[in-house]
């Protein structure tokens, strides 16, 4: 391998040249205690930054096996390395100057949750790739080598050693971060053995600072369970902690406006991912499959059988294969809740503030006035013990104004004051006294799921595929855009920007007109699994800036993409 000395000679060498000839930068270069690799070279400073990446062997890192052996602590560790690393590198941007991103040194901007990222893998022997843009500095085309030189020679290396090696790290906050993941990791699996749906523990701080700052707001009043729901687990680290059990089944949260129940649902949503210490939610834990079901005006369906929600349409048009290319309030939340049960969902996750209320509920008096056979919806709530009892999908329902899931539910809470009553005894000798009417909807059989994807062969004919991210709002194709504004579980743009790959490896090579979606989905799980998280980049080099989503939002992708052929 070439020495980090004939680096510098070639930057010397092509300094006050044009800037194509940073291209021969590219490959692996050897520096004291760590390869440096340059993957991919920016074609000039306004484009896209370089991708420039970092690899410690195993022996050199020094991280003991127990820090990574299992894969929630390696994800755990990865992403404890990737905010050291970014935060010393944060000194260092835009500290060598020139034209456009000249200078720019940038790393993933990780959030409360912890997720994995191609930003940082950890080997099984412990060795460590991290990944990171540079702006290769020049003075307008014109290559500034001595800039470059100064972030590769002097910048970059005391940023590695004081992030990347175990001896520099502060031992006891790198246990403490491995501990955390255990006892996260711990309280999923009691969630399946005990058959729980949740877990939220006492002296969580749900609320967040603000609609732009997922950090805790200060002064919020710490979560305090019911006593009657009240569990006691024996974390491995942090010993006994006591919270609300929310057992499966169905369970309501209601209460007064303003009194937290969103709050405390929102916080369930997340409770998909773990969280960093001090964030308020590190033992907020909720069913790693929960997906959270909204109305969502606009979408598009493509051939769900949404026909045990919606069926007899005034004209005529098939519920069983239910195509359009913009959806009701009503018709959007029942393909969304068919399709999460497609995607193994085992818990939904539903907040009347967003939900359509003809989807929901409907009235006894409405329910004399239009008589069942003219109405083509079978609301929710005449479907959600089925869901329970026939697919065993638990719902946690937000509903601060219909009482008449007092009648379904099997554990009814009430938000007051942000802290949660267990009301269900109360509620449900109220609910006597106003009974429902007869549910006359019949059990329905389960939706049909078989969607074989054709291939579109305009788009592999097509070489340069264009993708583009917007934020955590969506992902543009080549020209069709996927909405995720609504997949509210996304929790990242760099997941977004792995859906956007992943959809273009499925467009190459798994839509071939016998795969059907859920075939497809599994598919590129199982690539994940197999090939770890940079079988994103489809099988260029590995850059930073991806990040892993769940397989429940691949399918929340696939079923918004307009350019699937079905
Ligand atoms: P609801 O859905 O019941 O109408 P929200 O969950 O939207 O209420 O909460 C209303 C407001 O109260 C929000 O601004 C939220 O940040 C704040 N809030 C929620 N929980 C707490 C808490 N535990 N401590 C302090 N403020 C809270
Ligand atoms: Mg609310």
């Amino acid at each position: 391998m070439k020495s980090s000395a004939d680096l510098r000679e070639l930057l010397n060498r092509i300094d006050h040249k044009g800037y194509p000839a940073y291209k021969d930068t590219r490959g692996s270069w050897q520096f004291e205690g760590y390869v440096l690799s340059i993957d991919h070279v920016q074609g000039d400073p306004f484009a896209a930054p370089s991708k420039v990446s970092v690899h410690v062997p195993g022996k050199l890192a020094g991280f003991p096996a127990e820090l990574y052996d299992l894969k929630h602590k390696r994800i755990a560790l990865q992403d404890y390395l990737i905010r050291q690393f970014s935060r010393q590198v944060q000194a260092f941007t835009f500290k060598a100057k020139g034209s456009g991103k000249s200078g720019l040194i940038s790393v993933s901007h990780c959030g409360q949750e912890i997720l994995e990222r191609t930003a940082c893998e950890i080997d099984k022997n412990g060795s460590l790739s991290t990944r990171m843009e540079i702006g290769f500095p020049a003075n307008g085309r014109t290559i500034n080598a001595r800039e470059l030189c100064k972030i590769l020679f002097e910048f970059l290396p005391g940023c590695v050693k004081k992030s990347l090696y175990y001896r520099s790290l502060d031992e006891k906050s790198v246990h403490k971060n491995k501990e955390l993941s255990e006892d996260q990791e711990f309280i999923r699996n009691e969630l399946c053995r005990l058959n729980l749906a949740a877990f939220v523990a006492n002296g969580a701080i749900l609320p967040r600072e603000s609609g732009v700052s997922d950090r805790p707001l200060k002064h919020a009043v710490p979560f305090t369970s019911p006593k009657s729901m009240e569990l006691t687990l024996n974390l491995p680290n942090h010993g006994t902690i006591t919270g609300m059990a929310v057992p499966k089944g169905i369970t309501l949260i209601v209460g007064g406006g303003y009194h937290g129940k969103s709050t405390l649902l929102k916080a369930l949503e997340l409770g998909v991912y773990n969280h960093i210490a001090n964030d308020g939610r590190e033992f907020v834990i909720t069913d790693s499959s929960a997906v959270k079901i909204r109305a969502e005006d606009g979408r598009s369906i493509r051939n769900v059988d949404i026909s045990m929600f919606i069926s007899n349409l005034p004209n005529q048009k098939d519920t069983v294969h239910f195509f359009t290319e913009d959806a009701s309030g009503s018709t959007s939340q029942a393909a969304n809740v068919v399709e999460a049960i497609e995607a193994g969902s085992n818990l939904l996750l539903i907040d009347e503030d967003t939900s359509a209320t003809n989807f929901m509920i409907r009235d006894e008096l409405m329910q004399r006035v239009v008589n069942r056979d003219s109405e083509p919806i079978t609301p929710f709530i005449d479907r959600v013990q089925e869901l329970y009892s026939a697919y065993g999908i638990s719902t946690i329902l937000v509903a601060g104004s219909s009482g008449s899931y007092f009648h379904k539910a099997d554990f009814i809470i009430q938000m007051d004051h942000y802290l949660p009553k267990d009301i269900t005894e109360f509620a449900k000798k109220e609910a006597h006294a106003f009974p429902l009417p007869a549910n006359s909807a019949v059990p329905a059989s389960k939706p049909s799921v078989l969607r074989p994807v054709n291939p579109d062969e305009a788009f592999r004919k097509n070489d340069r595929i264009k993708i583009k991210i917007q934020g955590k709002d969506s992902i543009v194709i080549n020209r069709d855009p996927i909405d995720l504004r609504s997949v509210e579980q996304l929790t990242d743009s760099e997941q977004l920007a792995s859906l956007g790959q992943l959809v273009k490896y499925a467009q190459l090579h798994l839509f071939d007109g016998t795969r059907t979606l859920g075939e497809i989905c599994r598919e590129l799980g199982n690539l994940l699994d197999e090939k770890g998280i940079s079988f994103v980049c489809n099988g260029s080099y590995a850059a930073g800036g991806f990040a892993l989503p769940r397989t429940q939002e691949i399918y929340a992708c696939l079923n918004r993409y307009r350019g699937l052929k079905l």
